[in-house]
């Protein structure tokens, strides 16, 4: 066992630890983000979808656009899927936005368009779990709900020196006894009111927020800067010089390396697109046709979409990464003729090759159309790469 780092006196437990906390936050926790000082719960929401595996920076600008164009629950509620998806574009984890739009349509339908106030309800809806229906709950609607997302996780792990993988239900239901008892009492307020119910709630609001600020800017993953963290003096991990061990980590797997070939198939001016299958990597999302190993890209071609091939040249290969695998992409250019008014396949339409990476594609994919546009001639013609 290491040695305890000092024997300062300890503060009086859970009263202290979210008093410290709330303190903290107002003084120097984070106040100025978009989602921040308002008690819109679609705001909220969409903010807490939007920062799931997301970092704050990489959100702003899409929280920003999504909100201009989808300004409330309802008209995301009534706007085409494909709409969504576009502006989702490059974020990730798209489940996320088929979710948001779902959940939205059973807002309007069984909520009159609002969100429901109370965190058993909110975790009704889909692609929301208990942790976001909590601060969901506790940010809009001022509830007194434990949040435990991954900063918390690790924040509460080191700071009661819990070991073992935060994944394990053995774990997970320790943290969240904990999170529980570190909720701060409700001495301003014990109940919500319908007239002010953010008056009322101010200290758990503090709370919560300060719980990830601590996470996300203090007790980070890889450098924890515990000289100003405010709940140091009795932080466990720290105590026992283990707080680079904390919370366990998972064991390091070399990451599995996949490959793929995509059809980048072009007549005129314009490429084709496909619609993936809602389930499954880049769900729902507008793609280029994909080719199994051994597939024929000449019979694809004729055989899938009715297309005659004149010209065939691979492009350079793209390497995407993903959380768990990386996927390397071999795209082919292809010139074809017999485009048809209607194609065979339904979920598959001809766009113009300058606006297909605007359209709700995935990432590599954009990368692929784009190096074909700056390619393209002053003509139109392709200068497809030798
Ligand atoms: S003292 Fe360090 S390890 Fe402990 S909670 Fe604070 S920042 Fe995290």
């Amino acid at each position: 066992m290491p040695e305890r780092q000092d024997a300062a006196p300890r503060p009086d437990g859970a009263a202290s630890f979210s008093a410290r906390l709330i303190d903290w936050q107002r003084r120097q926790g984070r106040h100025d983000l978009p989602w921040q000082n308002t008690r819109d719960a679609y705001r909220i929401w969409l903010s807490e979808i939007m920062l799931q595996q997301t970092q704050v920076g990489t959100v702003m600008p899409y929280y920003e656009r999504f909100l201009a164009r989808f300004p409330d629950i309802s008209s995301l509620a009534a706007a085409p899927i494909d709409a969504v998806m576009q502006l989702w574009s490059g974020l990730g984890y798209y489940s996320r936005a088929r979710n948001l739009h779902r959940a939205a349509a059973l807002m309007v339908e069984r909520h009159a368009g609002q969100m429901p106030a109370s965190r058993e309800a909110i975790e009704q809806l889909p692609g929301i779990g208990r942790s976001t229906a909590a601060a969901i709950a506790t940010f809009a609607f001022g509830a007194r709900e434990a949040i435990l997302d991954g900063n918390v996780k690790r924040v509460l792990a080191r700071h009661q020196a819990i070991e073992g993988l935060p994944a394990s239900s053995a774990v997970l239901a320790r943290l969240w006894a904990v999170a529980e008892t570190f909720l701060p009492g409700v001495s301003r307020s014990s109940e919500v009111s319908p007239a002010s119910p953010v008056s009322a709630s101010e200290d758990l609001i503090a709370y919560c927020q300060g719980l990830m600020d601590l996470g996300a800017t203090v007790c980070t993953r890889a450098r924890p800067a515990c000289e100003r963290c405010p709940v140091a003096v009795d932080c466990e991990a720290r105590l026992q010089n283990r707080v680079h061990e904390l919370p366990t980590p998972r064991a390091r797997r070399v990451q599995p390396l996949r490959a793929t070939s995509m059809l980048v198939l072009l007549q005129g001016d314009d490429v084709l697109l496909e619609r993936r299958p809602s389930t499954g990597i880049w769900g729902g999302l507008w793609s280029l046709p994909e080719l199994q190993a051994g597939d024929d890209p000449v019979l694809v071609a004729r055989q899938r979409f009715g297309l005659e091939v004149i010209e065939l040249r691979p492009l350079p290969r793209l390497r995407h990464g993903f959380t768990h695998f990386s996927l390397d992409i071999d795209p082919l250019a292809v010139r074809v003729l017999g485009r048809q008014a209607s194609l065979g396949e339904p979920g598959a339409l001809w766009l113009p090759l300058a606006e297909a990476g605007s359209a709700a594609v995935p990432v590599p994919v954009r990368r692929i159309l784009a190096s074909l546009c700056a390619g393209q001639s002053p003509q139109g013609a392709l200068d497809l790469p030798a």
